[in-house]
Formats: structure tokens, sequence, C-alpha cells
């Protein structure tokens, strides 16, 4: 069986952490190397190049096309030669062109929003709230990573069906480690609704001097790294810029704890990868990290920077609290891991394909 995969913004090849690049890359490039395993994997991406082959059942297929009804074309010209059981649509852009194939391909389409526009907390995009609308409501499934986004989305679309399988971490990549450490750990992109001015402006809040560590490059136009910088000054901030996904590993061992500050979060990465690396997470408790960290793995307060600078000040002064939470994220992290997400999304695919 051979699927389709559209991720038409950006390309799971394409190093992570800045501009368009970030956590939907990393699911993408770990769920489907998986996936594999079991079918013929097709990705389509927005970009010019030749065909990669991932591995012998994985390829990832670059459409030269600005144009939605070019790309939405190109994926019809290759169904009629491999004829795909089933659509699988990441992010609104990738369900934009899922809304022009759906009714020509006539195979399931699935889709996962990765981050639901009208969910946000900050002013939202009027434009794609209505085309998000119509793809959940066109495809046959949503794929939702916490079961709180699923219920969201139930209640604001009560006939639109919809399915929580979490994403994963890669537990061998992300390793536990004494935790000696009293500092705080930053990782993502830089754009205002990942909050990292209100880190900022909780480091003034703190007992004593915390040095801060931001790794991440600048997403969006909308913000200037420079004036954060500034906004930064007189405070212990190191600015790494985006790092490879590779060598986070270490940054998170020489860490005490990692803040995730965001005003919205669908599922949080990062907080996985810090619980697989035994590292506390502080963060906002209506994010979806709630689902993840819980209220053993870390401390997650209602969004306030008060709130935020307590629970940093309560990690940073007790040792013994970081290394038990840290831990108890760690054995929680283990369910994550990418080869039960697989597993889980395989059976969906199989279960539906049959059907
Ligand atoms: N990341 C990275 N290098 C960086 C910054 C981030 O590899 O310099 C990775 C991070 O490890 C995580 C992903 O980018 O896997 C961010 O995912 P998350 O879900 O936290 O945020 P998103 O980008 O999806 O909003």
């Amino acid at each position: 069986m051979r699927l389709c995969v559209v991720s038409y913004h950006s390309s799971p090849l394409a190093p992570v952490g800045a501009g368009k690049s970030g956590g939907m890359s990393i699911v993408i490039r770990n769920l489907y190397r998986g996936l594999a395993q079991s079918f013929d994997v097709d990705i389509f991406v927005r970009g010019d190049g030749p065909i990669c082959q991932m591995g012998p059942r994985f390829r990832i297929i670059h459409v030269d096309r600005r144009d939605s009804y070019e790309f939405a074309e190109e994926i019809m010209r290759h169904h009629s030669k491999h004829q795909y059981g089933l659509i699988h649509t990441h992010y609104w852009l990738s369900g934009a062109i899922g809304l022009l194939t759906h009714g020509l391909l006539k195979i399931p389409w699935l889709h996962t929003l990765h981050t639901v526009e009208i969910l946000k907390t900050i002013p939202r995009d009027k434009a794609r709230i209505e085309v998000e609308e119509e793809i959940v409501r066109s495809c046959d499934l949503v794929v939702s990573p916490t079961s709180q986004e699923m219920y969201a989305i139930k209640k604001l679309y009560p006939d639109v069906q919809v399915i929580t399988i979490p994403h994963g971490v890669d537990v061998r990549r992300f390793t536990p480690s004494q935790n000696g450490h009293s500092d705080i750990l930053f990782v993502g992109r830089i754009e205002p609704i990942k909050g990292l001015h209100v880190l900022i402006d909780a480091l003034r809040y703190l007992k004593r001097d915390i040095r801060l560590t931001v790794i991440g490059g600048q997403s969006k136009d909308d913000i200037n790294l420079s004036d954060i910088k500034s906004y930064a000054a007189g405070l212990e901030v190191e600015f790494k810029g985006q790092v490879n996904h590779q060598e986070l590993r270490e940054h998170y061992h020489r860490t005490g704890m990692l803040v995730v500050p965001s005003y919205y979060e669908s599922f949080g990465l990062v907080g996985l990868e810090a619980m697989a690396s035994a590292r506390p997470v502080v963060g906002f408790v209506h994010t979806g990290l709630r689902e993840t960290i819980g209220n053993d793995a870390g401390i997650l307060v209602n969004m306030n920077t008060r709130n935020l600078a307590r629970a940093i000040n309560t990690l940073a002064s007790d040792a013994r609290l970081r290394q038990r939470l840290g831990n108890n994220g760690r054995k929680k992290a283990l369910r994550y891991d990418w080869s039960n997400v697989v597993r889980q999304y395989r059976r969906m695919y199989e279960k539906i394909i049959e059907e």
C-alpha cells in the first residue's frame, strides 16, 4: 500500500528551528521513516530538486509549482501511476491542496492541523480560520496530537471525526543525565507566540542570577531578534541561534530545566525532549504541554509572568525536586517513543484502508 503525504510549505529535509521549519518537520521525518517499514510513502513538498529516496520505500517528491492547482495536478499524476491508498495532509496550506484533490482522488483523506488558528490566544488570521474550517469539515478524519485539542475541535465542529495520536520523541537521542544545574533553557523558533519576551520579563523576578540559554532562530519577519536581544540586555541571557537537532541533546544535559513560555502550543515537542532528557519543564497550563508534562514532570502555571518566575525559582532552589520531576518525565517519555507512535498510526491507516 502506498501513502500520499502532503507537506506543502515546509520540507522535512530542511534544518529545523528557524524560519518555517519546526516541530512538524521532526514529526514528519520520524513518523514516516517508521511507517515506511510497512507502507510505501511518498511525501509531496513544494520546491525544486530531484525525487529524494530516503529509504527503500520512502520518497520525498519536490513539486516546483507555486500554484495550488498545478501542485494538486502533480499529485493526481502520481496517483494515476501508483494508486495511493490514502492521502494525509499536514498543516492548513497542505489541507488547501487536499480540498482540491478531494473528490478527484476518491481515497480517504486525513488531516493534521499542527496548529489550530481559531484556538490561538493571540490575534488570529480570519482567512486561515475559514480555510481550516472547510478542511476539517471536508476531510474524512482529523488527527490531533492531544485529546484536549480533539475535544476543542469536536466542540467547534460536532460532526467532524477526530482522533488523538500523540507526537513522539526519540528516547535514544534524548537520554537522561544527572541534573546538577539551576540554569534554564529555551528551545524554539523565535516568534511572538512562543513568548520568549515573557520569559525575559520573568528573569527580572528571579531571586538570584540564573543563566538563560536561548536556542532557535528567527521564525517570521514580525519579530526582530535584535529587539529581543536588547530587551534582554543586562540579564544573563545567551543567544545561541539555531542549533542542529542532532546537537540538542547536550544542551538539555547542560540545563536544570526547560521553560516553554508559549501563549499557545498545540503539542510542544520540546517539552517531550526535555522529559526524555530527565529535565523538568516549566510552562503554561492551558497549552498542549498539559497532556505530556501533567503535574508530575514539571510545573505548569496559569499564564502570568510572576507565576512563571515563581515556578522557575522553586525549581532553581531545589535540586532534588528537579531530579524527581525529571525522572518522572523520563519514565513518561518512554511511552512516547516513536516506535509506539508509529504502531498507533500503522493500525489507524490499516483500519482506514480496510474500511
Ligand atoms: N529545534 C531544533 N533546533 C533549534 C530549535 C528547535 O532542532 O535550534 C527543534 C526542537 O528540538 C523541536 C522542534 O524544533 O523538535 C520544535 O518543535 P515544537 O513542537 O516545540 O515547536 P513548533 O516548531 O512545532 O512550534
